[in-house]
């Protein structure tokens, strides 16, 4: 079991812990807020990433 060391706000995320690369920036990605699907594993984005492209689908 892993705790995040900034676990203030009284509610846990779970993290999944691996070894991939964002599909955009080609950072490494080690943790991920959910289980990534192995055959979208070339499409995963980091967080910045994931945040840039969440925040241009919103409206
Ligand atoms: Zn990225």
């Amino acid at each position: 079991m892993d705790f995040d060391q900034n676990n203030g706000g009284g509610f846990q995320k779970k993290m999944f812990h691996g070894n991939w690369k964002c599909a955009k920036c080609g950072a490494d990605i080690t943790e991920l807020p959910f289980d990534p699907d192995p055959s979208r594993a070339d499409k995963l984005l980091c967080r910045d990433c994931h945040r840039e492209r969440t925040r241009s689908f919103r409206r």
